[in-house]
């Protein structure tokens, strides 16, 4: 049996749609369970600054539906720190909490598994973020949503592409990973998706332009992924812009678009299950795991295959953009 009877929940990193779903569920399902709860505010800086207020079946009410965190995000230095630890480590003492809840990406998940060792606090992490990229669960949340943002975009950027013929290079985030772009080319039909995973194994411009656009097209979007290792969307269209100057080249960099709006059912899904998981792993006395889902079941995941592994971007997912953009 478990001994936590106090929770405190934070949100950490980059935002994402579904954060505030999660929220909601953590906090009801520990509040089902008994145990009480704390919001933490602005991530692990609330914990070093000791934003902390005690939170009810209410304060999270009307929340499901809403974008963005309403226990606010930040990154913080302080914790990277062994004095910016030790500080939170105090708070959490002050506020009898025994057990955090975080919600984030990599680096959240990092600093959550740093503090776990060195103070021995139970710790479970749920994966949001945008970019998809955390191994050990299909997906992330807010993933779905942002792709479903991109796609929005980019039918809308298709009909100006080919009123005027012209070739987009569209720019989306994702860190250093594909998933967006990749999959946000295959369900908006887009041309090509240029992705870090394949950017040292070809030339995926070249192989772009060999496989069609000259031939047929009377308009062609290309995906981005934003990234050192691609170089963004302005550096394709100069490449264009210099290579094949007869060509009407423009490039529309989506931003921070991308990280609002309402969650989709599927986020709010996952961060619903996630969320109630979460309280379930404390339960069962689990810690310093993330959960995930992995073909629709519930697993743990411990922070270290979590934050170590780098997640595959599958290969029959670009032989499917390639097959059918022809
Ligand atoms: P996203 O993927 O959406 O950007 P993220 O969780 O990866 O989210 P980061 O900015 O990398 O975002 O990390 C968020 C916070 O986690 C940092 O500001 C810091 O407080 C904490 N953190 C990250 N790495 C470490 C670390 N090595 N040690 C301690 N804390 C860390």
């Amino acid at each position: 049996m478990s001994t936590v009877k106090c929770i405190g929940i934070l949100t950490s990193g980059g935002d994402a749609p579904g954060m505030n779903a999660a929220i909601r569920a953590v906090t009801r399902s520990a509040i089902y369970n008994g145990l009480s709860v704390k919001g933490i505010y602005r991530g692990f800086r609330g914990l070093v600054a000791d934003e902390i207020v005690d939170f009810k079946s209410q304060n999270v009410s009307n929340i499901i539906q809403m974008g963005g965190t309403i226990l606010k995000t930040a990154r913080c230095k302080e914790f990277m720190t062994p004095e910016g630890r030790k500080a939170a480590y105090e708070t959490m003492q002050r506020h009898n909490i025994d057990a955090l809840i975080i919600i984030g990406g990599d680096g959240s998940l990092t600093g959550a598994r740093i503090f776990a060792q060195e103070y021995d606090v139970p710790c479970i992490g749920l994966p949001g973020t945008i970019d998809n990229d955390l191994y050990g669960t299909d997906t992330t949340i807010g993933y779905d949503t942002a792709l479903n943002t991109i796609i929005d975009a980019v039918d809308k950027i298709r009909d100006t592409a080919t009123s005027h013929d012209r070739l987009f290079f569209v720019e989306v985030m994702g860190r250093d990973a594909g998933f967006l772009a990749l999959n946000g080319a295959i369900a908006s039909g887009a041309e090509a998706a240029i992705i870090p995973e394949f950017s040292t194994e070809v030339d995926q411009l070249e192989e772009f332009i060999k496989n069609g656009f000259r031939k047929s097209k009377n308009s062609s979007i290309v995906i981005v992924a934003e990234s050192d290792l691609t170089g963004g969307a302005m550096h394709y269209a100069e490449r264009v812009k210099n290579e094949y100057p007869q060509y009407d080249v423009r490039v529309t960099i989506l931003g921070h678009v991308q990280r609002g709006g309402r969650p989709t059912a599927h986020d709010r899904i996952l961060a619903s299950r996630l969320g109630a998981a979460a309280i379930d792993a404390l339960m069962e006395d689990q810690r310093n795991v993330m959960i995930g889902i992995v073909n629709d079941e519930i697993v743990y995941v411990p922070f270290s295959r979590a934050i170590k592994n780098d997640k595959p971007v599958k290969r029959q997912l670009v032989n499917v953009l390639r097959e059918l953009s022809i």
